[in-house]
């Protein structure tokens, strides 16, 4: 399965990249442009009702000209990862009610950097000059790591490249069971294959185009069996009533499946957000009940649910995981050492504490 594109831009500089050539072979009745014709298409979607949507349908092939290795924009005040993003496009098919990028992107249409070789490069000296340790490296943070697997190609590659890598692990994140090119790469225990879950009725009603929960699921049951490290994310978690039913269903279909020994994360992240997004999405969706919850503005600014709450939904859904596989190796996303404590009972007093508890995981 791939997803719509009605569209294709090329940047004039983008013309003659190899991935440039893949991409379109790959969609051959799909009409394509090459030139300068992106400012004025944003000014055609900016008229439409949902330029978002619009823009979806609509892939841009170009050269991306900066760094394409970032530290990810966690927050102060609370305890980030470590993590590094690859940058290697922006935008995303699928349509997730709550997703940020719906307003952190200023740009409507999915993007692709066909500047393989620069990525690479880029990727190779950043890792090998590093005097910083153990890097984990993810794509999965400006757009979904496999939604566009099918038309380049490049994950597999990836895949490839970090599993000769002493010093780096890289992981991919998705809602969609895309997996099938990287079954044949052997990603010698450096690649994290990670989906990104929610409970039954979240993933049916919020997540658009995504592969239904059942599929990747099984889709991770299958990289397991090829060798990947699997990582899941309940990110995010949205307490609407009765809300642990649906996710402790998703947490035991998980441990039916795929083999707990082999999971190399599990992170939970109860709903946060800019307040801003709100107004986006109601405009794009109407009026969601799951906002209309008791929200506070957090110390970074997003609009939070106050700590004893996120509390009581981490320890209970860090029980029941720890019911199915008592060493599972889970962690909060952007939390403060005072949640970690009380409701995982782990001292996470600071962000290498953390980056040392998730590069064990992968680091050895
Ligand atoms: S899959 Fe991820 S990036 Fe894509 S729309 Fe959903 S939340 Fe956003």
């Amino acid at each position: 399965m791939r997803f719509p594109i009605d569209r294709i831009l090329i940047d004039e500089d983008a013309r003659d990249e190899p991935l440039t050539e893949e991409i379109l072979g790959r969609l051959p009745h799909v009409p394509y442009g090459v030139g300068n014709q992106f400012s004025v298409l944003c000014r055609e979607l900016a008229l439409e009702r949902d330029p978002l949507a619009g823009g979806k349908r609509i892939l841009r092939l170009m050269r991306h000209k900066g760094a394409f290795l970032k530290p990810c924009p966690g927050t102060r005040n609370y305890v980030c990862c470590g993590l590094e993003i690859l940058h290697i496009g922006q935008g995303c098919p699928m349509d997730c009610t709550y997703c940020a990028l719906q307003v952190y992107l200023n740009r409507p249409v999915i993007e692709v950097f066909v500047n393989l070789d620069d990525l690479l490069r880029d990727l190779k000296e950043s890792v090998a000059h590093s005097g910083r340790g153990f890097r984990r490296i993810c794509t999965g943070e400006f757009t979904d790591s496999l939604a566009l697997e099918p038309l380049t190609g490049l994950s597999a590659r990836l895949v490839s490249f970090f599993s000769y890598l002493e010093n780096a692990s890289l992981e991919l994140k998705t809602k969609t069971d895309f997996i099938e090119s990287l079954l044949d790469v052997d990603p010698r225990g450096r690649t994290v294959l990670s989906f990104s879950v929610n409970s039954p009725a979240i993933a049916a009603r919020e997540e658009f185009r995504a592969a239904a929960l059942d599929r990747r699921i099984a889709a991770a049951s299958r990289a397991q069996e090829r060798g990947y490290r699997i990582g899941f994310h309940f990110d995010p978690i949205i307490p609407e009533t009765d809300w642990s039913t649906g996710y402790f269903r998703t947490i035991d279909e998980i441990f039916r499946r795929v083999d707990g020994s082999g999971i190399a994360w599990i992170s939970l992240g109860v709903l946060r957000f800019v307040p801003h997004l709100k107004d986006a999405v109601t405009s794009r969706f109407g009026p969601l009940p799951y906002f209309h919850d008791g929200f506070l503005s957090g110390l970074d600014g997003k609009s939070r649910l106050h700590s004893d709450r996120r509390i009581a939904i981490y320890r209970l859904m860090a029980e029941r995981i720890r019911s199915r596989h008592k060493d599972c190796r889970i962690y909060l996303c952007m939390e403060s050492p005072y949640v970690w404590e009380k409701s995982l009972g782990i001292s996470m007093g600071s962000n290498d504490d953390l980056r040392t508890y998730l590069d064990d995981a992968v680091a050895a």
